[in-house]
């Protein structure tokens, strides 16, 4: 995912409701996916809190040690640099001029490798024009969008995902455009999210913190293993819930750098990649958990 890095674009909205004040009775029809009205209230059971409230690592100053171990092994993540998010030569999009632009994104990058994502939106460039000009999309059809997306794989569920999201945000604002998230609270912004068919609560997630800027920590398969082998969770926690007791641990202005280090971490530590058996080398588990050993205030710390 890229981060969003300049302001909103000015857009007129027909009608600027969120999810959340869609009352009217006209309107109930957009509430009646028992489904989706589930993901909100399971998310919300854990949208402020931690599951785990006695769990009392990692501390701050742990965290800190992390960031500091990870820059030393990989380099700095300098949350506002544009070249950080393609520092791996990917051509990716490194600005979203609105939030309805990172969820599409965010869709495109569900279950395969930002790469696939990026192939798509360059075949999406090619046959429409633009990979946003949703009108154009829409037009054409989910059966033309399956097939422009063939060359990045699992087209047919992402081209019904994005049709599906498309219709909703015209159907609800009148306008293909999600501009109204910029001025709501994060827990609005999540709610308005998860009420899109395929969107789940770490795609609603990724797009809060990398669209709209907002202060999230991101659990993903490698940050969830990582934290595992740290003891920064319980080893049962969920990566939901993973998510909900690290965005209450994990200091503010480490978020973000430490989400992007812990995912090149995982993908470069031979101890740490998926499936690998530790060979001592990791300097973060051998720092981290040494100091643990010996130290009282990495323990109790809050
Ligand atoms: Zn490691």
């Amino acid at each position: 995912m890229a981060r969003v890095l300049k302001a909103q674009k000015p857009h007129t909205l027909k009608s600027a409701r969120p999810y959340h004040a869609i009352t009217k009775a006209s309107d109930t029809v957009l509430k009646e996916n028992v489904k989706t009205d589930k993901k909100i209230t399971q998310y919300k059971k854990f949208a402020t809190d931690s599951p785990f409230p006695d769990y009392n690592r990692p501390s701050p100053q742990e965290c800190r040690e992390a960031h500091r171990i990870l820059v030393a092994t990989h380099g700095e993540r300098d949350p506002t640099a544009t070249n950080a998010m393609n520092a791996d030569g990917m051509d990716r999009p490194t600005v979203f001029a609105d939030p309805l632009d990172g969820l599409i994104y965010g869709i495109l990058c569900q279950a395969t490798n930002e790469r696939n994502a990026i192939r798509q939106i360059q075949a999406m460039n090619k046959e429409y024009g633009s990979w946003t000009n949703y009108d154009a999309i829409s037009s054409d059809g989910e059966t033309k969008l399956g097939d422009v997306l063939s060359c990045g794989g699992l087209h047919v569920r992402k081209a019904k995902f994005i049709m599906s999201i498309l219709s909703q945000v015209k159907s609800r604002h009148g306008i293909y455009s999600l501009g109204h998230l910029w001025s709501l609270d994060d827990e609005l912004v999540m709610e308005e999210f998860l009420s899109f068919n395929g969107v789940g609560p770490k795609t609603a997630s990724c797009v809060t913190a990398l669209t709209l800027n907002r202060q999230r920590f991101v659990v993903d398969t490698h940050i969830h293993r990582i934290t595992g082998f740290l003891g920064w969770r319980p080893m049962h926690a969920t990566p939901e819930e993973a998510r909900a007791h690290l965005e209450k641990r994990i200091p503010d202005d480490l978020k973000y750098s430490l989400h992007l280090l812990f995912i090149t971490h995982g993908r470069e530590c031979s101890d740490c990649k998926a499936g690998s058996k530790p060979t001592g080398s990791c300097e973060l588990r051998k720092i981290l958990l040494g100091h643990l050993r010996h130290s009282a205030t990495f323990k109790t710390s809050s």
